[in-house]
């Protein structure tokens, strides 16, 4: 048997057309600021992939870029004038950003309610107490396609490995929301295997190729595979790369559904920062939330 695939590039332009056609019913232009320091090279993808699908959607989209050794003030002042700006609903600051520069101070400036990637701690801290709020959007695009699977999380049993602030630990806070039983493993977890053979949903977002396999997963499972990792690909020609998660594909002889990688929790991640965007816009705009 092999798991059904979960398929994040279906799902991914289903939200963005939502999130655009939502975006035509609100009064003025929805706008979209990215701000992007250095020349990272996966973080210029990222930003023009960002940039394309807001454009694709309708969305004004603005891409400040910013030369590596940009001293921290200005870049936190760029970030208090996209804050005043009426023209931009939602702001993104990529990571990582340059040594030198402090992510969190960074982040810290970021008004809340133009906080599309829900990093700032006043979107944390609203996750954690159950309040309306900006969720961060891999953890949000991983709970949509849990949900093609598993419409209803109720009395089921997750586990989410990793627990980093940025995928790990909202996961967790969702899935408990949506009345799962969560458990969290990370490093120091003992026993992974039989930890994550409870999970009726097991969530990997470690950044470890193939570190969990058909060993870990218990039949039927639903795997979310939020990891992505650039291995080398010598069967594609010398010097070639490419992208595998954290879940081996053997793992989907066991699993009932599986994303890929690419195609699964990456495509999504846009979509659900399309979708803040919106929502972002229609809370600046005293409005009702879309759907
Ligand atoms: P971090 O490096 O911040 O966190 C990794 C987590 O994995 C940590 O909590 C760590 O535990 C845990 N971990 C490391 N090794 C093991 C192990 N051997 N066993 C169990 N747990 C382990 O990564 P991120 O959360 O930022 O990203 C995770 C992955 O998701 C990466 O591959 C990244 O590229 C990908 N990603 C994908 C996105 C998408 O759009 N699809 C978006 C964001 C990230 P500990 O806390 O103990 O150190």
């Amino acid at each position: 048997m092999s798991a059904r695939l979960l398929d994040g590039k279906a799902l991914g332009a289903e939200v963005r057309a939502r999130a655009g056609e939502a975006a035509k019913t609100l009064p003025g232009q929805v706008g979209l600021a990215v701000v992007l320091v250095g020349e990272d090279p996966a973080s210029q993808v990222y930003v023009r992939n960002k940039h394309r699908e807001a454009e694709a959607a309708g969305l004004l989209s603005f891409v400040h870029r910013l030369p590596a050794d940009t001293p921290e003030a200005d870049v936190v002042a760029l970030v208090e004038r996209l804050n005043a700006d009426e023209a931009v609903d939602g702001i993104l600051v990529q990571m990582p950003l340059p040594e030198g520069i402090d992510a969190l101070r960074v982040i810290a400036a970021i008004d809340p309610d133009k906080d599309v990637d829900g990093l700032t701690e006043t979107n944390a801290g609203r996750l954690l107490l159950g309040r309306r709020g900006l969720v961060p959007c891999t953890p949000q695009g991983s709970m949509l396609l849990a949900g093609l699977a598993l419409p209803d999380l109720t009395g089921k049993t997750a586990v989410v490995v990793g627990r980093s602030i940025l995928v790990g630990k909202p996961l967790a806070l969702l899935l408990q929301a949506a009345n799962a039983t969560v458990t969290m493993a990370h490093s120091r977890t003992k026993d992974l295997g039989a930890v994550c053979r409870t999970a009726d949903v097991l969530c990997a977002a470690v950044g470890r190729p193939g570190l969990l396999t058909a060993e870990h997963v218990k039949p039927g499972a639903v795997v979310i595979d939020v990891g992505i990792n650039r291995v080398d690909a010598p069967e594609k020609g010398e010097g070639k790369t490419k992208l595998v998660g954290d879940v081996a594909p053997e793992a989907a002889e066991v699993a009932g559904w599986m994303t890929p990688v690419p195609g699964g929790v990456g495509p999504m991640t846009i979509a659900c920062l399309l979708r803040n965007t919106v929502l972002a816009a229609a809370r600046r705009r005293g409005l009702e939330d879309p759907r």
